[in-house]
């Protein structure tokens, strides 16, 4: 196993000061163990830093943004470096820190009765999951990322997935949260009050602000009833208006709430099936589109009953063409894999460019329309592969190079494709980062689709917060 290389004291004048911090052991500059941590998986983004540095705890946090503050050096946080648009990964300057919060993964209190828990911002996101169901709660926060998604960075970017439907986004599941500014003083809003209009709500600052205004080091988080049975099915049907038709006679009698409702494109099933291991055909014929619908609900018996009957009604609407219903854990599973494996199917086929939209829901099938005959006339070959969180109106309208072409070549495309994709969803009054941020990807598209007295509010507090500009520099604005 490689050692890292240490600072040391006769190095550049701040890492020694951040070693005083820290601890030596934790301001590391070896190449090759900094190295993950300054590139992301989609590979579009790679960075420099003058160290990795690792705090553990809200002090050393605070100690740390004092010194940049003071020496004017930026500071880029990271969690899980799961983010989806090189938010997490510093410029080329070599000027930055990055500010793991990895160490900082403990669980400080866990109050069942009060249905919440405030954890560190390191803990992964599948260790909140467990520790809620150990107290017999529920955190219902899934994303397929959720295996090294750290909470901090799932707040730091408003994260949204698959429960979003029944619990809302990353923001409605978050009491109160601990923030380090950006010259080192700590706000401690860990407030578990459910009711509190003293004033500006000043959380939803800092949730979804990509650590460009402060670093949030610890959250008090909502918790909800264990559901008592859930229903997983897999349903085949014509169209997205087929599907939004399901979704509205799910929503409204299914004996539960609806938890998950994703809609899947054919190739998308295809891509899984060829290129994610162990997946299988979850219908026998094959449809257009698909939905992963799961229902969830308090009541221990009945769930299964009512979820066929409502797929009866389905049936008989013509709404739907065919279904399965898990009836095991290792079917639930599967269902869920093809959902899960999607993106890295993806991936396997080769290069790909990528929109997270939204649009009002009902608005989805012309929006998939008008966007599909513009790919189909404007970059021939190309294979769109929209998927995810219908019930959201928000879709990953990702689209995948021609077979066999040259996939450096379809990259060029990025731009233009986005403008043709991103005007269309602007018509439609939606908007083209719904769910994964800005970051470095979006942010010079920002001045073309955001309102502009929101964007000179957003200047302003920025200016006010982080007046040197040291949190996150050349993210979001
Ligand atoms: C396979 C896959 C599937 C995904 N699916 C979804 C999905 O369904 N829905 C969804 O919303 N996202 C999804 N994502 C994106 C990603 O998982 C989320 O954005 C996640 O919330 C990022 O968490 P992270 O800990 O990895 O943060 P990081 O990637 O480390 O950081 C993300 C951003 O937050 C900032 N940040 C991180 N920690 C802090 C902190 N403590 N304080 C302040 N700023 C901070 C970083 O600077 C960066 O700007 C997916 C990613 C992958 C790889």
């Amino acid at each position: 196993m490689r050692r890292a290389i240490l600072a040391s004291p006769n190095s550049q004048p701040l890492l020694p000061k951040l070693a005083n911090i820290v601890g030596a052991k934790h301001v590391i500059t070896d190449p090759d163990v900094m190295a993950p941590h300054l590139s992301e998986w989609r590979k579009l983004y790679t960075g420099k830093a003058q160290a990795l540095v690792r705090p553990s705890s809200t002090a050393e946090v605070s100690a740390i943004l004092r010194l940049a503050h003071e020496t004017d050096t930026p500071v880029v946080p990271q969690s899980g470096n799961t983010g989806g648009v090189g938010g997490q990964i510093p410029d080329q300057s070599g000027r930055a820190i990055l500010l793991s919060l990895a160490r900082m993964d403990r669980v400080r209190d866990v109050q069942p009765l009060s249905n919440m828990m405030t954890v560190e911002a390191g803990v992964i996101l599948q260790n909140v999951q467990a520790e809620a169901e150990k107290a017999d709660r529920f955190f219902p926060m899934s994303l397929p990322s959720e295996g090294s998604c750290m909470i901090g960075g799932n707040l730091a970017t408003n994260a949204g997935g698959t429960g979003v439907i029944a619990f809302g986004n990353t923001r409605d599941l978050v009491l109160g949260i601990e923030v380090v500014l950006p010259d080192g003083r700590i706000w401690n809003g860990l407030s578990g009050l459910r009711k509190d209009n003293a004033g500006y709500e000043m959380k939803h600052l800092f949730i979804g602000s990509e650590g460009t205004l402060g670093v949030i080091t610890a959250a008090t988080l909502k918790l909800f009833p264990r559901p008592r049975s859930r229903v997983t099915g897999f349903i085949g049907l014509a169209s997205p208006e087929h599907a939004l038709k399901l979704l509205a006679r799910a929503q409204g009698g299914s004996g539960g709430t609806v938890t998950t409702f994703e809609l899947l494109p054919r190739l998308g099933i295809d891509m899984a099936l060829k290129n994610g291991a162990g997946v299988r055909d979850p219908l026998a014929g094959k449809h257009d589109w698909y939905v992963l619908l799961e229902v969830s609900s308090q009541d221990a018996d009945g769930l299964q009953d009512k979820v066929e009957m409502m797929l009866t009604g389905a049936f008989e609407a013509e709404e739907a063409e065919d279904a399965v219903l898990a009836s095991s854990l290792d079917q639930r599973m599967n269902l869920w894999k093809i959902r899960e494996d999607l993106p890295f199917a993806q991936a396997t086929e080769g290069a790909s460019i990528k929109h997270d939209i939204s649009v009002p829901i009902a608005s989805v099938p012309a929006f998939m329309a008008e966007a599909l005959a513009m790919l189909a006339e404007k970059f021939p070959g190309c294979r769109p592969c929209p998927f995810g969180h219908l019930g959201d109106g928000n879709l990953h309208f990702n689209v995948t190079q021609p077979v066999g072409a040259d996939g450096q070549a379809f990259l060029a495309l990025y731009d233009e494709m986005n403008a043709a994709v991103f005007d269309i969803v602007a018509r439609y009054g939606g908007s083209i980062a719904a769910e994964h941020g800005v970051g470095q990807h979006k942010r010079k598209l920002l001045p073309r689709y955001k309102d502009p007295v929101a964007l000179d509010l957003m200047l302003t507090l920025k200016k006010a917060i982080d007046p040197r500009g040291i949190m996150n520099p050349g993210k979001v604005l």
